[in-house]
């Protein structure tokens, strides 16, 4: 029987390690569906199957290097061969390139995250990949222990981001970084860090066009003073 796969389509990639061009899935806009956003904007989409977050990674099937199109091209001397000696040669062609299962996509985001450690690549692009494994671990209820564990580890990455700059060539603005930063402090229940961030956010209502996020800082904010008072 034919799967209907009318909701994917190939997206062509040229691997940097291997110099090799393989095509990986990506899907469709148009069959995107999210039916609920959380405040830290992870998306609940209709069909676990439809579900951009299983696709967000590519594995090259030829020697294994993953990353996400938020890496940069930049390789620190040394790290090609780190990459090479640490995956490449020890890499059991597993195929990464067709339509995946949520244990496929969560293995796609470990090999990312090794890989971007090993190339000592941006805290921002470090931080997507965290953050969007801690929503598929969410988003199909299957580990709340994992799902904390890898906002945490986005949380640090965020911080670190913050601190050096590093998000500057990204479509995050400053604002909504702080906003994501508080509002990750607030989910592991880092009240003192979330206000302080949230804070910052507000300072900013003046000179920033995003109402929207400074409103979500706001709303946030009188959640938690809510709760602290019931
Ligand atoms: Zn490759």
């Amino acid at each position: 029987m034919e799967k209907n796969l009318d909701y994917l389509y190939d997206r062509k990639v040229d691997c940097y390690i291997c110099k090799t061009s393989y095509t990986t899935k990506k899907v469709l806009s148009r069959y995107i569906r999210a039916h609920k956003h959380d405040t830290d904007f992870c998306s609940f989409y209709i069909s676990t199957k439809i579900n951009p977050l299983l696709y967000y990674v590519q594995v090259c099937p030829t020697c294994g290097f993953s990353s996400s199109e938020e890496f940069n091209n930049y390789f620190p001397p040394g790290t090609i061969d780190s990459i090479k000696e640490k995956i490449s040669d020890n890499w059991k062609a597993t195929f990464y390139c067709e339509e995946r299962s949520l244990e496929t996509a969560i293995n796609s985001y470990k090999l990312a995250i090794y890989c971007a450690t090993i190339k000592k690549e941006k805290h921002i692009a470090l931080a997507g990949l965290y953050l969007r494994l801690s929503w598929l671990y969410r988003t199909e209820e299957i580990n709340f222990e994992e799902e904390h564990r890898f906002l945490r580890l986005a949380l640090d990455e965020y911080i670190k981001s913050y601190m050096n700059n590093d998000y500057s060539e990204t479509h995050l603005s400053e604002v909504k970084l702080l906003y994501l930063i508080g509002e990750l402090s607030r989910r592991i229940d880092n009240q003192a860090q979330a206000t302080r961030y949230f804070s910052r956010v507000i300072e900013k209502q003046r000179d920033t066009i995003e109402k929207g996020i400074v409103q979500m800082a706001k709303d946030r904010w009188s959640e938690m003073r809510e709760q602290k008072l019931g």
